[in-house]
């Protein structure tokens, strides 16, 4: 064959694929398109997960009917004149290139006015075909209708997921948006169900309240720095509120939803110790930085995005979010902030401490009056780098009370410990550390049959290898039906069908996770499942050999989430509090 500069249809077409690669692409070209024409009402309608119809209705400045042809041209735009531009773009798109693709793979009807015409004009682009420019009478700003999405390019309609996944994703595209962009009214619906609808306020917290519950909402931490010219703010979960992956964690760069490995790490890192192993924050950050200090223009679709100093941007979510964190993660509080202070070595085990060493590594609940409530001393500071670790005093069990928390003395005072989290706590180090020689598994008298999805019976078979590892014995023996013949023995008493539940419960579809890192967090999440409950009365063995068990770990001070197995009440405390010292 010799060689051929493409047609333009072609070449739009081979374009197409790289911007709209499925329903969700063109809903966030469409609307990035409004944004950028400074609309201040968005309103989205999606027919069949945006395989018949997408249509974006905005109220922005309108196309000229001059200019309507030209805009769905290729390499059309008023956004960028030349490359020194793109250093300095404030316009969520500059490519020019998503009008032609779309209407390269689609029926695309745009209607249009622009602010100083009287008339708003029609365009029809059919797979690629422009049609003839027609005057409609339209209100000012434009309306994109995009029907039959790549009914010219049946690969890519094999290639989309199921309707339920198409519509998750653009569901989480366009609530992202209305977060984003809290002064803009955004109207949403479904196969002519209104989703989401909000008013422009401009109140943030109001949008993450019609997303989220409520009380969620409220509970969020607003972050707000400002490190050499790179603003971070937003709001994370506090560390009560947590998911089992990655999705609910959303950076915008200067206005647009990016994905990006290092600004994950970063946020887990300020996070670090104060969740338990697999769990996520849920955190919207929006960066805002010079644009000269962000590359955008590295993929099509811009959700990657390249920095010049990926360090510093590093380094400022780090501390935006840590700093947030700790200036309003609530502590327990007894009559005043505890305080945790950094364990001083690790005690030969069987040996007594000695009353110095007890009394530095006791969480100790000090006065009110020396330690005012408002003073923002963050009660993490000394252990937030390395893991609460440390040893464990030798205790005399004193008793249950309220069913839930066993009373204990020790060597300064008494130690009142949470069941549920001890409990927890010695599981989860009991089974990584029989990890190495396999984990003990119990085979069931009666084997459990446990009926699931196909969405969770496709993971679960995923999963198998890594389950077997665990100390799970489970095999398929008919559609979605599999029996668990042997759990791991640390869950026995359990329900087995519960626990395997919990196993693949949160996992995400496409989630792939490096598998010593899988293995603790379904272990994390097993032992939660399996530890004795508050509310569950212990007998007094029972009492016995869960204070022996914490006396064991490693780091019993903690649950695997990092929440205080104990409090401490010093005997100094005590007699603080019944006027024995200190009073006059
Ligand atoms: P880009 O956004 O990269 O410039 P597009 O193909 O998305 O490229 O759009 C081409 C041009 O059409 C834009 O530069 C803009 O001038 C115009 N345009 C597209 N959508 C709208 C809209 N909703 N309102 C006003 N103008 C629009
Ligand atoms: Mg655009």
């Amino acid at each position: 064959m010799s060689i051929r500069i493409l047609p333009d249809e072609v070449a739009s077409q081979i374009a197409a694929g790289e911007v709209v690669e499925r329903p969700v692409s063109v809903v966030k070209e469409l609307v990035e398109n409004s944004i950028d024409a400074g609309a201040r009402s968005i309103q989205i309608s999606v027919i069949e997960a945006g395989r018949r119809t997408i249509e974006v209705a905005d109220n922005g400045e309108g196309i000229a009917p001059s200019e309507l042809t030209l805009a769905v041209a290729r390499h059309a735009t008023s956004k960028l004149r030349e490359v020194a531009d793109l250093h300095r773009i404030h316009s969520l798109g500059f490519r020019g290139e998503a009008l032609a693709s779309i209407g390269s793979v689609s029926r695309m009807t745009i209607t249009s006015r622009s602010r100083d015409h009287n008339e708003g004009s029609q365009l029809v682009v059919e797979g690629g075909h422009i049609g003839n420019l027609r005057p409609v009478s339209a209100a000012q700003g434009t309306v994109i209708q995009v029907e039959n999405l790549f009914f010219n390019v049946p690969a890519r309609l094999k290639f989309l997921k199921s309707d339920t996944t198409e519509k998750k994703n653009i569901d989480a595209f366009v609530t992202r948006y209305a977060i984003a962009y809290p002064y803009l009214r955004f109207g949403f619906e479904q196969d002519g169900r209104m989703g989401l609808k909000t008013s422009g306020s401009g109140d943030q917290r109001e949008i993450l309240g019609l997303l989220y519950d409520a009380s969620l909402a409220r509970q969020m931490l607003e972050i707000d720095a400002d490190y050499d010219g790179m603003r971070v703010r937003g709001y994370v979960s506090p560390t009560s509120e947590t998911r089992g992956n990655r999705s609910a964690i959303t950076f915008f760069v200067n206005g647009r939803w990016i994905r990006d490995n290092a600004l994950n790490a970063a946020l887990i890192q300020a996070y670090h110790g104060m969740l338990m192993v697999g769990r996520y924050p849920i955190v919207f950050l929006f960066i805002d930085l010079s644009p000269d200090q962000v590359d955008i223009n590295v993929h099509p679709t811009k959700s990657e995005v390249r920095f010049q100093d990926p360090g510093a941007l590093f380094s400022a979510v780090q501390r935006a979010v840590k700093r947030g964190l700790l200036a309003f993660t609530p502590v327990p509080q007894l009559s005043g902030p505890p305080r945790w202070t950094r364990p001083t070595g690790e005690w030969e085990s069987g040996s007594a401490p000695n009353a110095l060493q007890a009394n530095s590594m006791a969480m100790d609940i000090e006065q009110g009056g020396s330690q005012p409530a408002a003073t923002h001393r963050d009660p993490y500071a000394a252990s937030l780098d390395t893991p609460m670790m440390s040893s464990f005093p030798l205790l005399r069990l004193i008793g249950q009370i309220g069913n839930a928390f066993l009373v204990a003395e020790g060597p300064d005072g008494l130690y009142l410990i949470d069941q549920h989290a001890a409990h927890e706590r010695v599981l989860y180090e009991r089974m990584m550390n029989e990890r190495q020689d396999g984990i003990a598994s119990q085979v069931l008298l009666e084997p459990a049959v446990i009926q699931l999805s196909p969405e969770e019976a496709r993971m679960l078979d995923e999963q198998l290898p890594t389950l077997k590892s665990l100390g799970f014995e489970v095999e398929a023996f008919g559609p979605y039906l599999f029996r668990v013949r042997a759990v791991p023995a640390a869950v026995v008493g359990a329900d087995p069908a519960q626990a395997l539940r919990v196993v693949i419960g949160d996992f995400e579809e496409d989630e792939t996770p490096l598998t010593s890192e899988l293995e603790a967090r379904l272990i994390a999440r097993i032992c939660k499942r399996a530890a004795v409950k508050a509310g569950q009365a212990l007998r007094v063995e029972e009492q016995k050999a869960l204070l022996q068990g914490l006396e064991g770990c490693r780091a019993p001070r903690t649950c695997p989430h990092g929440r205080p197995t104990m409090i401490h009440i010093s005997l100094d405390l005590l007699e603080r509090q019944f006027g024995r010292k200190g009073a006059i």
